[in-house]
């Protein structure tokens, strides 16, 4: 079995950058291209060549990088099929159950609109790691931009189909504000009322939340918990459906 490095940093305010490093052959993306600076930092820092860009979605705390990196390096730039027009300088066009080869090392690609119209997912099954942009985030997901609950809840049900132990590479850190914003909609939830006293620890050593695993988010990710009737009783929709749930409880997220 091949071997996946993987090396995260901050990026701007809240994101995170992160490099792949398939060893066998030394092929190295970077996922998203949030802030030049600190991507070349951690190239340098790893002694890494940039051979590859694998962007998630268009927004300019992803992609707002592209160009720059690949007139430096003039490495292969992967991206959103349904989104090609808005991927600067993209060469592979990707879409859902596409498995992607990075030197060695295959990432299979999920389309996960919601967020995005042509928002996609990496997960490199073999070194169970899941790249997964704004979509799902540690206690959260992201904002409904440009699609529907039941687009959004279609997505992130493919996520939480991956095996418990993936870890999931979320581009933010905005797990501590999710964590209070669930404990309001799943007050009686124990592992979450756990994980949030440990994020606010983490958080106040400065300490990254990040990466999670599913299993832990299924267990405490209130938009991976439509189902909970807790959750349900909570926000006042007992015994409705899936999606119905989920459209209230971002709504309600939105406005916390
Ligand atoms: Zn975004």
């Amino acid at each position: 079995m091949t071997k996946l490095d993987i090396h995260m940093f901050p990026c701007l305010s809240d994101n995170y950058g992160f490099l792949v490093h398939d060893s066998a052959t030394r092929a190295t993306a970077s996922i998203d291209t949030p802030e030049v600076g600190p991507i070349e930092a951690a190239l340098k820092q790893k002694g890494w060549r940039l051979t590859h860009i694998m962007n998630t979605h268009h927004h300019f705390d992803h992609a707002g990088g592209n160009l720059e990196l690949k007139k430096k390096w003039q490495c292969t730039i992967v991206g959103p099929r349904a989104d090609a027009d808005r991927i600067p300088g993209i060469d592979v066009q990707v879409g859902d159950g596409d498995v992607f080869t990075l030197g060695e090392s295959k990432a299979k690609v999920f389309d996960v609109p919601g967020h995005t119209r042509g928002h996609i997912a990496y997960y490199f099954a073999d070194a169970k790691v899941a790249f997964v942009g704004d979509t799902l985030f540690a206690l959260g997901c992201g904002r409904l931009f440009e699609g529907t609950p039941q687009q959004m809840w279609t997505s992130l049900s493919k996520l939480a189909a991956l095996p418990d132990d993936t870890r999931v590479y979320c581009a933010h850190e905005y797990t501590q504000s999710n964590a209070r914003f669930a404990l309001t909609v799943e007050p009686d939830n124990a592992a979450l009322v756990r994980r949030a006293e440990e994020i606010e620890a983490a958080r106040s050593r400065g300490e990254a939340t990040v990466p999670t695993t599913i299993g832990l988010e299924k267990a405490t990710n209130p938009f991976l918990r439509p189902t909970s009737r807790d959750l349900m009783r909570t926000i006042g929709l007992e015994g409705r459906d899936p999606v119905t749930v989920f459209a209230e409880t971002r709504k309600r997220k939105d406005h916390f």
